[in-house]
């Protein structure tokens, strides 16, 4: 039987690649090809950006309180098929079900944020700034935006950008990764049926030659981006040179600091949550503990012992808290970091690949939980991001030393401490170069009306997503200065307007 592709979506209709070009798509619990994605070429790409372009005009100039209606009626059909788009996820990227609600449900949040948007697309008036004139400001969309989002959340990431975008009047065009498309597409389809008009939000499905057209497309005036570091910083470069607005939120190396007064089996708690769910793919994991003073022995201790209770299966089965990884190739990759952990000198205290599903004959990608204690920072298992379930163990003396560390690391997306102590959390939160931080909170992913992103190389540009930042990053500002004069001024006045 024919393979279902995945199409492109423009204006509200389902539009098959013409490309002759496809990738494939896993259930990487099976190892099964499910289904193909097209990949677009320039030409569709452009075929796209002329439906937003055209779809721009009339949403752009459609009352605030229509395009807000469409978003509220949205959010209610999604409230309703929440599972739908679960299982879709599970079935493609492979985390667990209930992580997959939980990842439709953050992004849900964003979506009814962006219901609330009017508050924030209000300007700000300064009356008689001179005799009969008012400054103001008014906040305006861009136009056509796009985003380029990856894999290990293909429902929530997209909804942290296009709710605001069209919220705001823009239109959008999203290029969900290749690895995981049928998500997003439903999300479109419910968005269509809540009364979205054509053109507003288009997906095009696709790779490095989507990504290159979208970057070079002189319509396209702003790109989100969410990925890993090395192409974060291209996007951005790239972008930046096409004068296009920019963000691009890169990867990550997440510490969780414990100190010796923490309360030890609630980190080891936090810490085997935090590193292992969703397989240890998600941006904000726990990817590197770093146990301060004594606390170290205990802590490892109750980490393995937890761990090992784990229960790792299809991410579809009731009784799993883990699921595979997203491809074979990655998950041969993530298994290749505990060898080289083994061979510059740190200690595999449970090696993930004793788990019985890693040489299982069903062909899914499973790696199970591993952790490797004495890590160094000139190990590659931490200097990597690895993006799977390995947790790394650095042992340091004291506070001092654990700031150090966390603030000489490239990535800065998220940091968090464990600790019973106010003082020591507080000069934590103050010292930290991060985007969040986390106080006995090991995800510090914050709520839709804050923003999220990171620092140093897990961003690049100067805004983060959602929040007050994601209004800002879609709209740009106006300041109009009107005059409306009591009476007839004789003469013209050469002189450089002064407010008088
Ligand atoms: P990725 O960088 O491989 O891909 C992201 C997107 O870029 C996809 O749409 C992909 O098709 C496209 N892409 C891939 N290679 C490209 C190339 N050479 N040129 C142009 N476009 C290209 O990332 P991924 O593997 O899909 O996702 C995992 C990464 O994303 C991890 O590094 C993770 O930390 C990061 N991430 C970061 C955040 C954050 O908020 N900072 C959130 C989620 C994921």
């Amino acid at each position: 039987m024919a393979l279902e592709t995945v199409s492109h979506f423009i204006d509200n209709k389902a539009v098959p690649s013409r490309s002759n070009r496809t990738s494939e798509v896993f259930n990487p619990a099976t190892g099964e090809v499910t289904k193909l994605v097209g990949l677009a070429d320039a030409a569709e790409v452009d075929e796209a950006v002329t439906s937003s372009t055209a779809a721009f005009e009339s949403w752009s100039d459609a009352s605030l309180a229509q395009r807000t209606r469409v978003l509220f009626n949205f959010r209610e059909i999604l409230e309703q098929r929440a599972k739908d788009v679960a299982k879709l996820i599970t079935a493609e990227h492979g985390k667990v079900l209930s992580d997959a609600l939980g990842e439709v449900k953050r992004g849900q949040e964003v979506l009814e944020f962006a219901c609330g948007i009017s508050q924030l697309l209000k300007g700000s008036l300064s009356d008689q700034v001179s005799k009969d004139v008012d400054t103001y400001s008014i906040r305006q969309p861009l136009g056509v935006v796009a985003g380029i989002t990856p894999f290990n959340f293909p429902a929530m990431v997209p909804m942290w950008m296009f709710p605001i975008a069209i919220a705001a009047g823009n239109t959008f065009i999203l290029k969900p990764s290749e690895k995981d498309p049928s998500s997003s597409f439903l999300l479109a389809e419910m968005f269509q049926e809540a009364g979205l008009p054509e053109g507003v939000f288009n997906i095009v499905q696709g790779d490095k030659v989507a990504v290159d057209a979208i970057l070079g497309h002189p319509k396209i005036k702003a790109v989100s981006f969410v990925g890993s570091t090395p192409i974060a910083r291209y996007i951005y470069e790239r972008a930046a040179a096409e004068k296009k607005r920019v963000q691009a939120l890169g990867g990550a190396k997440n510490h969780m600091v414990v100190l010796p007064d923490a309360d030890v089996d609630g980190a080891a708690t936090a810490a085997v949550s935090a590193a292992y769910g969703s397989a240890g793919e998600r941006c904000m994991a726990i990817s590197v503990v770093v146990a301060v003073g004594g606390v170290a022995d205990e802590l490892v201790a109750a980490i393995q012992t937890k761990m090992a209770a784990l229960k790792i299966g299809p991410g579809d089965q009731i009784s799993s808290e883990m699921g595979p990884l997203v491809t074979r190739a990655h998950r041969d990759r993530v298994a290749g970091y505990i060898d080289s952990a083994m061979s510059q000198g740190a200690k595999v205290i449970t090696d993930g690949r004793s788990h019985a599903l890693y040489s299982a004959e069903n062909g899914g990608f499973f790696l199970g939980a591993s952790l490797v204690d004495e890590v160094r920072p000139d190990m590659d298992v931490y200097r990597d991001e690895i993006f799977g379930p390995v947790l790394s163990v650095v042992r340091v003396e004291d506070f001092e030393q654990a700031i150090e560390l966390v603030n000489a690391n490239p990535y800065a997306n998220g940091a968090a401490i464990f600790t019973r102590d106010g003082g020591a959390a507080r000069r934590f939160q103050r010292s930290i170069d991060a985007g969040m931080v986390g106080i006995n909170v090991p995800i510090p992913v914050p709520v839709a009306y804050y923003s999220f992103g990171g620092a140093k190389d897990s961003l690049f540009g100067d805004t983060h997503v959602h929040g007050e930042d994601g209004v800002r990053f879609y709209t740009k500002l106006k300041a109009v200065t009107s005059r409306w004069p009591q009476e007839h001024r004789e003469g013209v006045d050469f002189g450089f307007p002064q407010n008088r």
